[in-house]
């Protein structure tokens, strides 16, 4: 550990020398911030890591953006070479919440301000702030948005007068534990949900909702696609039908689409109500098509701009702007926080919501 921070700390020298040379412009003076990602295999984070870079980039910072593909051990390495190569922050997306408790110990030992992007880093003192969405309101809208495509509600969770009694069939899906983020999104979704289970208008028919039993590991699409099948084959099998899927993620929500279709669901003839995450472009023309209900749309721009600020800011002992104090306990601390606003996108505000802000082109959007 020692000699992996001395050779940090050199390498930050060489690095701040190298800087005054001239290869930086703006603020930044060429400073190193590492920016850790946990997979391109969703569309969302690649934009994340663009917009991050891109932000501290204009600010005169140099990047090192990398991706891990999902791989635990990659992202601990990746962290670690930043730490090498003499980071002077760090911004971090991590896969399992759990598992940088060694690397961020590391990173406090070099002074290396750490900064947790979306996803909180658990278990440890050894992280500064965190920026991230009103992840209980995401969860909130992802219930409202199933009870608005049921006719219960409006999209801000208003109940309709003279809305229909159902009962409606549900089944729920959850993220993956390792990623605190899932406990929120479906806390927020069953808290709306729950007095609408308890008054029989929702029914689970599978009687699978614990968190436990609606988890999604690393929210892979796969893996939701084929519980869905065995939902539907051990509960659906004797003529009845699902009318709603609480999807946390849009490619979970892709992955619930493609059994439906499979078990021969049409769009238009009783197909359910589902929702989603992230307004990713194949899930938003699934939402144009009608294969999916809606989406929340949270704006990775204004993520990435605010993370980067926040660690610019630390690294350069400033103020660091926060909106919370106390919602993110990581087991050791409440961890200061920036929540952004999500949105609720259904087919009526895909223009205003995404193209209108330039976050999908039209041609994307309808090509
Ligand atoms: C993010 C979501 C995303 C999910 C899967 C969560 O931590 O907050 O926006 O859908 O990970 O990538």
């Amino acid at each position: 550990l020692i000699s992996l921070v001395a050779a940090g700390a050199m390498v930050a020298s060489l690095a701040a020398c190298s800087s005054d040379s001239g290869s930086g412009s703006g603020e930044g003076g060429g400073a190193l911030i590492g920016v850790a990602m946990p997979t391109k295999s969703s569309e969302r984070w690649i934009a994340d890591g663009d917009a991050v870079k891109k932000a501290l980039e204009d600010q005169g910072y140099r990047v090192d953006l990398q991706y891990a593909e999902d791989d635990i051990p990659t992202q601990v390495s990746q962290i670690e070479n930043m730490i090498t190569k003499g980071a002077e922050a760090l911004i971090i997306a991590s896969i399992d919440g759990t598992t940088l408790t060694n690397i961020l110990a590391d990173a406090a030992d070099a002074e290396i301000p750490v900064i947790a992007y979306d996803r909180l880093l658990m278990d440890t003192e050894n992280v500064d702030y965190y920026a991230t969405f009103d992840n209980e309101l995401v969860g909130n809208q992802q219930a409202w948005s199933l009870l608005n495509g049921l006719g219960l509600t409006e999209l801000d969770g208003t109940p309709i007068e003279g809305a229909p009694t159902g009962p409606f069939n549900i089944e729920l899906f959850a993220g993956s534990l390792d990623d605190n983020n899932a406990f929120f999104f479906f806390n927020g979704a069953m808290d709306v949900l729950q007095p609408f289970i308890d008054d029989g208008t929702l029914v689970v028919k599978s009687g699978q909702t614990t968190i436990e039993q609606a988890a999604t590991l690393r929210w892979d699409g796969e893996t939701a696609q084929s519980r869905m099948e065995d939902l539907l084959t051990a509960n659906y099998s004797d003529g009845s039908s699902v009318n709603a899927v609480l999807s946390p993620y849009d490619g979970i929500s892709r992955g619930i689409i493609g059994a439906l279709t499979d078990a021969g669901y049409t769009v238009g003839e009783g197909w359910p109500t589902i929702s989603g995450q992230d307004a990713e472009i194949d899930s938003v023309k699934a939402i144009n098509n009608g294969e999916q209900y809606a989406t929340i749309f949270k704006d990775t721009r204004e993520l990435a701009k605010q993370a980067a600020g926040m660690a610019i800011a630390a690294l350069n002992g400033d103020e660091v702007e926060t909106n919370d104090d106390s919602t993110y306990n990581n087991n050791v601390k409440d961890v200061p926080s920036y929540l952004l606003e999500p949105v609720i996108v259904v087919k009526d505000n895909i223009q205003t919501a995404l193209i209108d802000t330039g976050y999908w082109t039209e041609e994307e959007v309808n090509g």
